[in-house]
């Protein structure tokens, strides 16, 4: 579109008015506003924007050529004159007053204008850009005058050599001249040598490539050593030749100290940052951050962990729904977090229920913090908790365990390691008195008695400090000065590294049972006391009742068997058979008050029993068979051995088989002997069968009771105590035996012993073997027997017994025996031990084993001591057997036979 102008019209003849209009016919770019007065002209200026005027010289209130003047200020110049007459200084003084054009009036001129017009519209156009471009100029130079002069870099411009040509402010201040004084002068004169040398060659570069270039360079200014980053340009005239070099050094020293200092606290905040994270990725804790929707944006790798992620960035853009499989957890979660971002307070230490990876219950104390942004605006929130689910079960434990110690009846005390006290329970004050506030701090050797030996307490430290507990008793006293006992345990406690920090001693007040234990032992030794005058009695009332009868039983069965009268030896039957009943009576009697007064020794020997039971019974074998009964003996199994004490073992057969004997008038009485294993225990079974009177089962429990029988009363159809089964069933319960007993009336009765048994090893030798090892007697006249007796009828009695197959000497004391054993040498000693007064039988036999010859000959025990542990006592002393009194013929000669060999 073509510009439009407006052009204002000054003038104030009509027909020029006409002309001039006709002339700007063609032109419609030009609007043309006619006004008659400068006045007008003003107005008009004011209203309207205006791009032209073209004005009359002469006018009714004044001269055109005045509008110049009006104009000026407003900046709006092109003025063209137009004048009835062409005077050419007339011309000339109007351009110089600012007028663009001068148009002498004529038709032609008139016709012209448009053109006239056109070409001042372009000759102002281009003055308004030239005094644009000069303004411009003129403020950029002031602009960069400015700027070089107040910069802080130097500025400066040297000649090819080094001349200055100009140096700014800064550049002056640097060198410390003055600005006039540094012109001309070279950069030789200001700095240092071996810099000018570097600039030089920089100048040189610049001078060679025509191109800039940039350096860092260290300069001493103003005494200090500045860093400087150098640029220098070429400057080149018109015809692009080089003729000075401008340099700008900019000063970074304060940068490259700040950009170090800068690089020092980056570094360090990474450093720190880095150690944060690591602390934060490290915690035990469980710690997450989220954003304000409660989305995470990371966590700790125990976080990652608990929700089974290798890596902490997996947890990132999760939320709670994606890490708890349980919804109602989730929002419960969710829900709390908001309502700490909403109203911007942390929450801390809060407890909780949570759940953990594997669905349990835990507890968990939690804190969460609110985040913000730099614009104190709600940015998230950082969760931390820990999972104290072990220390509130450890908590509730310590809890009962603490109400335990507070509720125990027993004392507890608790000191230090230098035994001063910390705790004491309620029962220590109860039993001492002392409350805790008179003892806490206080050493617990407050308690001593003075009593309780000092070695008790060297024990007790020996044994706390090298870390073990201590067991054992005190008498302490108490606040009031009375004595109690207390029954100790006091042990160490230790700390994590293994180190005594305390020690606890838990005790119990024992005074009434050390009173009771006192009255015990009290008790206890009189009741050994009474024991043992009870044995000694015992040992003595067997001794002497025994000795008589040997002499009884003795004499009367001589008496039988030498005397021709039958009416005077039926007599002296009854003698014996008196003498005989006496004899169990007494036996069992004695037995009895042994087993009673717990005075049974009780000597454990592999005893067989199947090579002696002929000989034990020999004396019931006869009996039955002068009844008539038929008597066997039957060893089913001879590769068994009984675990026995062998008095015992034999009086518990032969009380079976006395009663068998007893109780049977027709029929048999049989006894087995086998081997029987029960539940992979090895027995020896004794079966004790007759086919006599028989027991009613309801009377087998009472036979066991102490001096009952079945036939009772004064028309007891039954000799005897009532005592043999009781014995039977008190030595088995010594023996760790058992007894069966079946029965039937009129039919007959079984008695089954079962004794612990052992099987024979090949090897075994049976004690008459044993005895059949003892030398052998070459002599086979009569074999000598010293018999050593003090009790006279029994030496009458024993030599009637052996006269016939032995050559006898009787003496009455040990020294005799020993004079006799010193003049001739016997075969065999038979010694009494009782020998009354003087030399005892163990003695004389000792002194008589000193004698030559005879160490190695028998000495064979003849004794009323028959009781438990006897045979042994006397074996044991040197003895080498024993025959319990009283005994029979019999047993005497079987005895000498065995053992002579004969
Ligand atoms: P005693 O035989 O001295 O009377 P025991 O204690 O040996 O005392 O026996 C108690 C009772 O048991 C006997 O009196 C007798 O009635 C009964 N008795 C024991 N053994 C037999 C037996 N083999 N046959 C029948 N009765 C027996």
């Amino acid at each position: 579109m073509n510009r439009m102008f407006n052009i204002l019209i000054i003038e104030d003849e009509e027909s020029h008015i006409e002309l001039i209009k006709r002339g700007f016919s063609d032109y419609p770019q030009y609007k043309l506003t006619f006004v008659y007065s400068i006045a007008d002209a003003k107005k008009c200026i004011s209203e309207n924007n205006i791009n032209v005027i073209i004005s009359d010289w002469r006018l009714p209130d004044g001269e055109g050529i005045d509008l110049v003047g009006y104009m000026k200020p407003k900046g709006f110049f092109p003025i063209i004159l137009m004048t009835s007459f062409g005077n050419q200084e007339f011309a000339v003084e109007a351009m110089k007053l600012g007028v663009i054009d001068y148009v002498v009036k004529s038709p032609e001129s008139f016709n012209r204008l448009p053109y006239t017009v056109g070409r001042a519209i372009r000759e102002w156009e281009n003055v308004v850009a030239r005094e644009r471009a000069e303004k411009a100029l003129r403020e950029s130079e002031t602009r960069y005058r400015a700027y070089v002069e107040t910069t802080k870099d130097a500025i400066f411009q040297v000649d090819l050599s080094g001349n200055f040509i100009f140096v700014n402010n800064a550049g002056t201040l640097a060198v410390n001249v003055e600005k006039n004084e540094i012109i001309g002068k070279n950069i030789t004169e200001y700095f240092p040598e071996s810099y000018i040398k570097f600039q030089m060659e920089a100048i040189e570069q610049v001078v060679k490539t025509k191109k800039p270039i940039d350096f860092l360079m260290p300069l001493p200014v103003n005494g200090s050593l500045r860093e400087l980053d150098v640029a220098l340009f070429p400057f080149t005239n018109k015809e692009g030749d080089i003729e000075s070099i401008i340099g700008v050094s900019h000063d970074i020293t304060d940068i490259k100290r700040t950009e170090k200092a800068l690089k020092i606290s980056e570094a360090n905040l990474r450093e720190q940052s880095e150690l944060l994270y690591n602390i934060l990725r490290h915690i035990p804790d469980y710690i997450y951050w989220k954003d304000n929707q409660s989305v995470y944006r990371g966590c700790n790798d125990n976080f990652a962990k608990s929700f089974g992620f290798d890596s902490t960035n997996k947890i990132v853009g999760k939320t709670d729904y994606d890490l708890y499989g349980n919804k109602e957890e989730a929002e419960k979660i969710i829900s709390g977090d908001l309502s700490v971002m909403e109203n911007g307070k942390p929450l801390l230490n809060n407890e909780e229920e949570t759940i953990n990876l594997s669905n349990e219950k835990i507890i968990i104390s939690k804190n969460l913090i609110p985040l913000k942004d730099s614009e104190g605006k709600r940015a998230g929130i950082m969760g931390m908790y820990s999972d104290i689910t072990k220390r509130k079960n450890s908590d509730a434990e310590l809890r009962k365990l603490s109400r335990a110690t507070e509720q125990s009846p027993a004392l507890i005390v608790i000191t230090d390691t230098k035994g001063n006290i910390e705790y004491v329970n309620p029962s220590f004050e109860k039993v001492t008195g002392y409350l805790s506030s008179d003892v806490k701090g206080k050493n617990s050797n407050l308690l001593k008695s003075g009593y309780t030996p000092r070695s008790v307490y060297n024990d007790l430290w020996n044994t706390l400090l090298s870390g073990n507990e201590w067991r054992g008793e005190f008498q302490n006293k108490k606040k009031n000065g009375e004595l109690y006992w207390e029954a100790a345990s006091i042990s160490a406690i230790k700390n994590e590294k293994g180190k005594i920090t305390h020690f606890i001693a838990v005790k119990e007040d024992i005074t009434k049972r050390k009173e009771l234990e006192f009255d015990l032992k009290h008790a206890v030794d009189q009741s050994e006391e009474s024991s043992r005058l009870k044995s000694s009695l015992l040992s003595n009332m067997s001794h002497e009742l025994r000795t008589p009868l040997n002499g009884i039983l003795g004499l009367s069965q001589i008496l039988i068997e030498e005397m021709t009268d039958t009416s005077l030896s039926s007599f002296a039957k009854k003698i014996y058979l008196a003498g005989k009943r006496l004899m169990i009576t007494l036996n069992s009697i004695l037995d009895l008050s042994e087993i009673e007064s717990n005075t049974t020794q009780i000597n454990k020997i592999e005893y067989d029993l199947g090579t002696q039971i002929n000989y034990l019974l020999t004396q019931y074998i006869y009996a039955a068979k002068e009844k008539g009964l038929n008597f066997s003996v039957n060893i089913l199994d001879d590769n068994i051995t009984a675990l026995v004490d062998e008095r015992l073992c034999n009086q518990v057969l032969i009380n079976l088989v006395d009663n068998a004997v007893k109780y049977t008038e027709k029929g048999k009485i049989e006894i087995s002997i086998e081997k029987e294993i029960i539940h992979e225990v090895c027995y020896l079974k004794i079966c004790i069968s007759d086919t006599g009177i028989g027991i009613s089962q309801e009377n087998i429990p009472l036979i066991f009771e102490e001096f009952r029988q079945v036939s009772e009363g004064f028309n007891r159809s039954f000799e005897g105590s009532g005592l043999g089964l009781t014995l039977v069933k008190k030595m088995l319960l010594l023996l760790e035996g058992k007894l069966k007993v079946e029965s039937e009336i009129g039919i007959g009765s079984k008695f089954i012993v079962y004794l612990p048994g052992k099987v024979k090893k090949s090897e075994d030798v049976s004690e008459l073997e044993t005895s059949s090892a003892l030398p052998e007697i070459e002599n086979k006249n009569n074999p000598s027997v010293l018999l050593v007796e003090d009790n006279a009828i029994n030496k009458e009695v024993i030599t009637c017994y052996i006269e016939n197959f032995c050559d006898v000497d009787g003496v009455s004391d040990g020294i005799e025996a020993i004079e006799k054993a010193g003049e001739k040498q016997y075969d065999i000693v038979l010694m009494d031990i009782n020998l009354g007064h003087g030399m005892d039988g163990i003695e004389a036999t000792k002194e008589i084993k000193k004698i030559s010859g005879y160490n190695d000959i028998p000495f064979v025990a003849l004794t009323g001591y028959a009781m438990s542990g006897d045979k042994e006592r006397l074996l044991r002393e040197g003895l080498t057997h024993y025959l319990p009194k009283p005994f029979e013929k019999e047993d005497l000669q079987r005895l000498l036979k065995s053992v002579l060999g004969l």
